[in-house]
């Protein structure tokens, strides 16, 4: 009870919310009895590229969801798609989905995961001077395990964005070897970074027949974004989108939220998407997400209220993951990485993931208290040292206490 009440307080004070917004939102997804419900819904859907896999227009990122009746509540509202990866909760989330989908027919759901070679930069998505082909292999078979299951539908490459680097010879060789193998049925990358040199040289690869990338209303560039979907689609890569509300949140406070709906639709107005992979945890958030794609024409007010977010002032909580501010800091602080964590913690409240994607900066502590004036421009407009001053506070705080 003690621990409890002090992790309550963590949460509370870390985010600077109200207790009542951080009720314990499994509680209320563990009364829902799934097994009940026999009748599965068939929900709009497009087929994901060469795989010809039919799929919901939405799909579920598995990394918020925190009971296994969750994932089985998806499952028979209709959700077909589940995204999970080795590094969501230290591999607890891929055991937690195979909880949830445990006995139900193979062939009436499609899991993907992702994992990141040993040794690999999953800041700068580099690859070690000397990949260990067979540990590859070994990891990726580790992670079927925890889910219980003799082979994955998708097995992403995560953190991609260099041509190089996707096409790199024994990263193709580990990943081959596990389709011979029939680890994976098809093989994919996941993106958030440089993501049209992903998209092409997925296309140009005909080894990657999924892309799951960051795709929104903010996204820079949005012509050559477009066209290089258009020609990933082409070649037959199916495209699923990620972090499709740019944050959810205006400001850290949350007194602004955004109309996910008229950001969903936005995402969903390009015909070469073929799922929204959102990471859902709650109900309520799955009910709304799947009333929202039985109709995708904009309203006037969706419209209006896009627009809106759009011309805000506030810089809000996406990163662009541009990378332009690396070079302009002395220390080549790594912000990108630390800039996603600030959006997991105060857009999405997933302070789990947020602590492991700052761990993953690997920031020196007090990195910029000793730094008088920042003077980097910041593509998105944010204020980067009191944006890192803010977020390291996550750093130390207990594992146990985030969960
Ligand atoms: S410049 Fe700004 S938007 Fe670009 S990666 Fe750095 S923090 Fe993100
Ligand atoms: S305040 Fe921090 S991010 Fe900004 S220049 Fe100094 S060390 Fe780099």
């Amino acid at each position: 009870m003690k621990n409890t009440k002090r992790r309550e307080f963590i949460k509370t004070s870390f985010l600077s919310l109200s207790g009542a917004a951080l009720l314990p939102r499994s509680l209320k997804d563990a009364a829902y009895n799934a097994g009940k419900q026999t009748e599965i819904p068939v929900l709009p859907g497009r087929v994901l590229g060469r795989t010809g896999i039919k799929t919901p227009l939405i799909s579920m990122g598995t990394g918020p969801a925190n009971n296994p009746n969750f994932v089985k509540s998806a499952y028979f509202s209709g959700v077909k798609l589940f995204f999970s990866a080795t590094y969501y909760g230290e591999g607890n989330n891929e055991k937690l989905v195979g909880e949830g989908l445990a006995g139900l027919p193979r062939d009436s759901y499609v899991i993907g995961t992702a994992a990141p070679p040993d040794g690999m930069d999953t800041r700068t998505g580099n690859l070690p001077a000397q990949l260990d082909v067979d540990a590859y292999i070994k990891k990726a078979e580790t992670s079927l395990g925890r889910f219980g299951l003799d082979y994955v539908d998708i097995f992403l490459f995560p953190y991609a964005g260099e041509r190089d680097v996707m096409l790199n010879e024994s990263l193709l060789k580990a990943l081959l070897e596990l389709k011979k193998r029939g680890k994976t049925k098809y093989l994919g990358i996941a993106s958030h970074g440089n993501i049209e040199e992903a998209l092409t040289a997925a296309a140009d690869s005909k080894v990657y027949d999924v892309a799951m990338i960051a795709y929104n209303y903010k996204t820079e560039n949005k012509k050559s974004m477009n066209d290089a979907l258009a020609y990933a689609a082409k070649a037959g890569v199916g495209v699923v989108a990620m972090k499709t509300t740019a944050g959810a949140f205006n400001n850290k406070n949350q007194a602004n939220p955004l109309n996910s709906d008229a950001a969903l639709k936005w995402v969903l107005q390009n015909e070469n998407i073929t799922s929204i992979v959102s990471g859902m945890s709650s109900l309520e958030e799955l009910k709304k997400n799947l009333e929202m794609i039985k109709n995708l024409k904009m309203t006037d007010q969706e419209l209006k209220d896009l627009n809106l977010a759009w011309q805000d002032s506030d810089p809000g909580l996406y990163c662009h993951q541009c990378r332009k501010c690396v070079t302009q800091c002395p220390y080549n602080l790594e912000i990108p990485t630390a800039m996603r964590s600030y959006m997991y913690a105060y857009g999405y409240r997933n302070l789990e993931h947020a602590q492991h994607t700052l761990i993953e900066a690997d920031l020196p502590d007090n990195s910029c208290s000793n730094c008088d004036k920042c003077k980097i421009k910041c593509t998105a407009g944010f204020n980067i040292k009191e944006r890192i001053e803010d977020i390291s506070r996550l750093k130390k705080v207990p594992q146990e206490f985030l969960v």
